[in-house]
Formats: structure tokens, C-alpha cells, sequence
């Protein structure tokens, strides 16, 4: 054991008033960050106990001390997405505009009148705001929200299908994103499928043919994540809706993105509305809050009074109802696409997708500037592509300018993998496109602030070696 270094072991307080801490005893508060340092001075007693000469002076342990909080972060944290794709459901697909975050922060904080009437001074019901907003925006007769779309799905199927059979295209059997596989779904929720068509071409008449006394509903669902080109057909929903009410049975239409109204925004091709879904003579059309809305995850179902009402009475609506603070985002974003430009202009997935690609490029050149004069990096700008992703549209290409950097790479980082991970692990966490051996950064999904804070990730990752 070495008595020299035990008593060169720095106080608790000495350590504590490196500058290297003073954002840490910001952000954290002073006990945790004292309790930190109190764990780095301990390794280091250990350390030396155990015959090793680690730095004790108080810079060293204060660097110790940060890399104890650090370890003690959030595991959900916000992160720049560079990666280029809008609604990246890995990185929590759309941002919420401000008006919406202010929405959620007021009423996380303390109550709400969620389910109470101030008027009255009684229970009320907790998404009349949202589907009063709904039916103005989409002259829908009702609407009704719950916690995700393939919840609404489950849920449209169980209070209109349970136990009967509902025809969707073999076309449009498909899997999102992973985890949501049609079939499944409709298992549970105790509706029976009944196939038609073939992958790539379903008529009218097969749908006609398969209609029998058991038959409750059509589905039609918007192959949101692949298209199939070439030597295809399938029917509109304004058809099959016309087929399902001359034989009294249900339209159901699953159009998954969630934009609103035809038009807009700009980059957006062959995406269906909600209102061309209704106006077609849907019963029903679900879409999710979180794609082309760009609000909060939840899932939305609008349609005719009937049908709805068997939606708003069946039990699985109570499993699947949403929280305060998601109503909150989504009363806020739907205020917002009453008029169109506060829209474009509020609403961070629109205005994402109306940046014109000269300042995109003007704002790449900035960062690139920086990454070669201030790092030494071997950066410069080039044109790419965009995607929308998210379940929606993913062969729509949208134009955009990114920062390439290609080796050689800083040390210690070898390969552009190693180097993406450093990003990612860093602060904030940096996520990025790795493509022909060189890291890309695609500013399109980013703000201003960001490529501010992807310069500074650059610069702690380099400072940090
Ligand atoms: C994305 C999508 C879903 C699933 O919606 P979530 O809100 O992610 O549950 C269902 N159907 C279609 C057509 C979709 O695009």
C-alpha cells in the first residue's frame, strides 16, 4: 500500500470546484454530483490499495467523477437525427411543434380538467376537445383517439368484426415497420380474414364474390412501407365503400400517414388524405398521429356516427385510451392545421419538408467550414436524397444537401463505423448515414440549433481523445 498516494488523495470539495463540474452541479444537482466525486476518490483508494499509481490530483478525479454521471444519464435521451429519414420511428418518428410541448408541459405539471366539465361541474368525457377538432378539420360526422393506429386497427375490428369475416386484398397483407403484421393483428382482434386477389392484382369482382351472410367489413390498408410496380390493380376505396353498402357491411380504410387534407405538404406524392377516404364513403378511416400529422404518437379514427359510436362503446377503448399529455400534443397540432401556413411554418415535420434545398446546402457549408478549419476533417457537401420513412411513402425521394466526411478519420477512429458509434454514444448522442465508407450528415431533419449541437458533439469527441 502506498501511505504517499492515500494522503495525496484530494478532499471531496476540492474536487467539486473544478470547472470541469460546473455543469454537471447544474444539471444533476449538487448531492449527485458529490456523491459522483465521493465514488471516483473511492476507486481511486482502491486502486492504490491494490498497488496501482492511478492520477489522483483533483483534475483527474473530477474527469472520473464525469464519467460516473455520465454512466447515470437517462437511457431516453434526445439525439440530432442526421440519418436523413423525417419519421424515423427508431429515433421516435416526429417531432412535436412548440405550441404542442407547451401544451404537454402545462398540464404534466399539475391537473387537468381531462374528464371533468368546468361548466357543469361534472364528469366529462376526455377527447371531446380533440374530436370536435377532428370533425372540423375533416367534416367527419364523429371521430376518436387512442393510444396508437394499430391499436385503432385492433379496435375498429373487434367493435365492427368480432367474430365475422372481414376481405382485404392479398396485396395489402402487409408487415410495418417490423412489428406490425396485419394478420396478426386481425387475430386478435377476433375478426376472421378472408383473402382475395392475388399479391399484385385484386378486382372489384373478387371482392363481390367473396361477400357471404358472415361478412361484416372491407378493409382496404395503404401499403404504406412497399409498393408494388409493374403489372398491378387494386380498387378504390370509393368502390369497395359502394360495394360494402349495398350489402350493409362496413369500408374500413387504413390509410396509415395521416395527412389530413390533399395538397400538402410539399415531397409527398400518392400519400392518401382522410378526406378523400370519407368523401369516398368510408365508414371509417384510421390514420396515426405521429406521421404526417406531426404530433404524438396516438391513433385516429374518423367516420360516420354509426360507426364510431360502436368504435367509442367497445370495451377494448378503455384499454386503449390516451394519457393527458398526448391529448394536449394533439389538440395543440391540430389547432395548428386549421390554417395551413401556421402549419408549414410550426409543425417541425412540415417545415422539415418545405427547407429549400439552397439554404440546406448554405447550412451544410457552414458546418463542413467548421469540420475542416476547426477539426481537421476531411469534409465537404454533396446532393442526396431524403426520405420521408416512418411507414409512409419510402420511395419518394426527397432532395437534400448532407455533409460528407470520409477518411482518413481522426485517431483513434479507424473506420467510419467506429467513428459513427463515437457520435452516437456521445452528447448529445449524434446519429448519422454511414454510406461508401464515409459517415453523412443529411441536415434535412434538423434545426438550426442542431447542426449548432452537431458541431459541438464533433468537438467533446475530439476533445475528448
Ligand atoms: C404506420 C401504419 C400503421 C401502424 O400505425 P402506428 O401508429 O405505428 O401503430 C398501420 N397501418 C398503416 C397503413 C400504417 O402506415
Amino acid at each position: 500500500m502506498s501511505d504517499s498516494g492515500m494522503r495525496r488523495l484530494p478532499a471531496v470539495h476540492a474536487v467539486l470546484d473544478r470547472p470541469g463540474l460546473a455543469d454537471w452541479l447544474l444539471s444533476q444537482g449538487r448531492q449527485a454530483v458529490v456523491d459522483a466525486v465521493r465514488s471516483a476518490i473511492d476507486e481511486a483508494r482502491e486502486e492504490l490499495r491494490g498497488g496501482r499509481e492511478p492520477a489522483v490530483d483533483v483534475d483527474a478525479l473530477a474527469q472520473r467523477a464525469v464519467v460516473l454521471l455520465g454512466t447515470g444519464r437517462p437511457t431516453l435521451r434526445p439525439v440530432v437525427n442526421a440519418t436523413g429519414i423525417l419519421l424515423n420511428t427508431g429515433l421516435g418518428r416526429a417531432p412535436l411543434a412548440e405550441e404542442a410541448i407547451e401544451a404537454v408541459m402545462k398540464v404534466a405539471r399539475g391537473y387537468c380538467n381531462l374528464e371533468f366539465d368546468l361548466d357543469r361541474g361534472e364528469r366529462g368525457k376526455r377527447t371531446d376537445g380533440v374530436e370536435a377538432l377532428l370533425r372540423r378539420l375533416t367534416g367527419a360526422e364523429a371521430a376518436a383517439v387512442v393510444n396508437n393506429n394499430a391499436g385503432a386497427t385492433i379496435l375498429a375490428l373487434h367493435a365492427l368484426a368480432d367474430g365475422r369475416e372481414v376481405i382485404i386484398s392479398r396485396g395489402q397483407l402487409i408487415e410495418i415497420g417490423g412489428s406490425f403484421r396485419l394478420p396478426e393483428i386481425f387475430e386478435v382482434s377476433g375478426a376472421r380474414l378472408k383473402e382475395v386477389g392475388t399479391t399484385n392484382k385484386t378486382r372489384l369482382s373478387d371482392y363481390a364474390r367473396a361477400i357471404g351472410p358472415d361478412t361484416a367489413a372491407i378493409l382496404r390498408v395503404h401499403p404504406s412501407n412497399y409498393r408494388i410496380v409493374g403489372f398491378t390493380e387494386d380498387v378504390h376505396i370509393k368502390e369497395l365503400s359502394q360495394l360494402a353498402h349495398e350489402h350493409g357491411i362496413f369500408a374500413i380504410d387504413d390509410i396509415g400517414s395521416g395527412l389530413l387534407a390533399p395538397g400538402c405538404p410539399p415531397h409527398v406524392r400518392d400519400e392518401p388524405a382522410v378526406v378523400d377516404g370519407l368523401t369516398a364513403g368510408a365508414d371509417v378511416v384510421m390514420f396515426s398521429g405521429d406521421k404526417l400529422l406531426g404530433g404524438p404518437q396516438c391513433g385516429i379514427l374518423v367516420g360516420t356516427r354509426k360507426a364510431i359510436a360502436r368504435i367509442q362503446a367497445d370495451p377494448l377503448m378503455r384499454a386503449l385510451r390516451v394519457d393527458k399529455m398526448t391529448l394536449a400534443a394533439l389538440e395543440a397540432t391540430l389547432r395548428l392545421m386549421l390554417d395551413p401556413s401556421l402549419a408549414r411554418a410550426r409543425i417541425p415535420l412540415w417545415a422539415f419538408l418545405n427547407t429549400p434545398l439552397d439554404e440546406l446546402r448554405r447550412r451544410a457549408e457552414t458546418v463542413a467550414e467548421t469540420f475542416r478549419a476547426a477539426f481537421r476533417l476531411n469534409a465537404d457537401v454533396i446532393d442526396s436524397t431524403s426520405f420521408l420513412g416512418g411507414g409512409s411513402a419510402p420511395a419518394e425521394p426527397i432532395p437534400t444537401a448532407v455533409v460528407r466526411v470520409s477518411p482518413p478519420f481522426p485517431a483513434p477512429w479507424t473506420t467510419e463505423s467506429a467513428l459513427a458509434r463515437a457520435l452516437r454514444l456521445g452528447e448529445p448522442p449524434v446519429v448519422a448515414r454511414i454510406q461508401a465508407g464515409c459517415l453523412l450528415f443529411d441536415l434535412r431533419a434538423m434545426t438550426e440549433a442542431e447542426d449548432r449541437q452537431l458541431v459541438e458533439a464533433f468537438r467533446a469527441l475530439l476533445e475528448a481523445v
